[in-house]
């Protein structure tokens, strides 16, 4: 098993981790094997969360201040901010379109989930809130608190401010922590040769955790929406790759998967930061300076994926509540649901919580809003998976495309 290559052992895990997964499924979860298995995947993404932070803080400082040239940060800048802004709008289009056409949400009867706790799911305040919460009152607590745009606002600011420091303060800092950076990396090394057992844990309990009846019920919301990130994954984001890089798309795909994988049975674009990272260096030859600058933010900020899902689940919840939303309101849908990516963290359901930003956005109330995302949490974990995975493919995406539009040679070694 050790000579294959990564995504392969990790592939392999996924396939057996079904299998054990049906397994439990049917005979029943209450024994020790399966609690062993399933800590397995427990213990890999804790080690994975636990160099988040410091991977974060520590990355983006070197990317931001080894860029010396003010002028090189802020084109840098303005691609990263344009491909994040583009690729999710991209996404959130096609999550509207599908909805009104299949009209997945029309006729559904979600009675029998009544007694679903709405005080659950916290609401996560209106669009300006987020972008003012980015300023952290305190970086420490920031950090403790896994803030990551919080974080990320800090680091950027830390990160300008060193490289505009002359002298032995700023070579003093600028090593101090690219020293850090790469030792956070030595550890993700490690961490990473977990992946196939991690992953063998994380999806056996995704697997017996799993009861089908619901899914019917909600079939087609489910359907349209795999739908939507397939299109993106396979489609847009390839074709937009090949025609930046002129590079086989497959190719970008095949280095990733790792990372892929990763985030399909995490369903956290956080955690497979480290990851990520890794896959993009060593596989796609992309520098330190471009990865550390554009995959960090990213993991936080671009999440197509889950653009696509804020905007066909409330157009979903609006035929369900047979609300018919007005051009205007479709309009605030395709804004809010940008925002609302952009808010939400790298975590399990995290999209789905957001979702309360754009149903308030075109009015409708939490109360009724509630026991639909009631119904919709209880199978979110599949589509979960899915768009972490878009999430942070378009992450590398976009890594790869700005490193090749300023000049560098991608998938040198072939
Ligand atoms: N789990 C997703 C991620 O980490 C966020 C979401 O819930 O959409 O990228």
């Amino acid at each position: 098993m050790t000579k294959l290559k990564l995504h392969w052992q990790i592939f392999i895990s996924m396939i057996i981790g079904v299998g054990i997964g049906i397994y439990f499924q049917n005979f029943g979860i209450d024994n020790l094997i399966y609690s062993i298995i399933t800590s397995f995947g427990t213990i890999f993404v804790r080690l994975l969360k636990m160099i988040i932070v410091p991977l974060i803080f520590t990355s983006i400082i070197i990317g931001v201040a080894s860029i010396k040239d003010s002028s090189r940060l802020g084109r840098l800048g303005i691609k990263t901010i344009l491909y994040y802004t583009m690729t999710s709008l991209f996404a959130i289009i096609i999550g509207l379109t599908l909805t009104n056409l299949v009209q997945p949400g029309v006729g559904i009867n979600l009675g029998e989930n009544e007694g679903f706790d709405a005080s659950k799911l916290a609401t996560p305040g209106s669009p300006a809130e987020i972008l003012i919460r980015m300023i952290p009152l305190n970086p420490f607590n920031a950090a403790s608190n896994g803030d990551m745009l919080g974080i990320i606002f800090f680091a950027i600011f830390l990160g300008i401010s060193i490289s505009r420091l002359k002298g032995k303060h700023q070579s003093t800092l600028s090593n101090f922590f690219e020293a850090m950076f790469q030792a956070i990396m030595k550890m993700t090394q490690s961490i990473i040769m977990l992946a196939p057992i991690g992953v063998l844990g994380l999806i056996t309990k995704a697997v017996s955790n799993s009861g089908f009846e619901i899914f019917t019920a909600v079939g087609k919301y489910m359907a349209t929406i795999a739908l939507g990130l397939s299109i993106h994954i396979f489609i847009i984001l390839p074709i937009f790759f090949l025609i930046m890089t002129r590079i086989n798309p497959i190719k970008h795909y095949k280095g990733m998967a790792s990372a892929m994988a990763t985030a399909f049975s995490t369903s956290s674009s956080s955690a497979t930061l480290p990851v990520t990272m890794r896959c993009v260096k060593e596989n796609a030859g992309i520098s330190n300076e471009t990865t550390s600058f554009v995959l960090p933010m990213g993991a936080t900020v671009n999440m197509d994926g889950t653009a696509l899902y804020e905007c066909a689940g409330v157009i979903f919840i609006s035929q369900v509540l047979g609300i018919e939303l007005s051009l205007t309101q479709q309009f605030t849908v395709v804004i809010t649901a940008l925002l609302a990516s952009i808010g939400a963290a790298g975590i399990p359901s995290a999209g789905l919580v957001m979702i309360f930003i754009v149903t308030q956005a075109v009015g409708f109330k939490d109360e009724d809003v509630a026991l639909i995302v009631g119904t919709m949490l209880a199978v979110d974990r599949p589509l979960d998976m899915f768009r972490t995975m878009v999430n942070i493919t378009s992450d590398s995406i976009g890594a790869a495309v700005i490193a090749k539009s300023e000049g560098e040679n991608l998938y040198p070694n072939g």
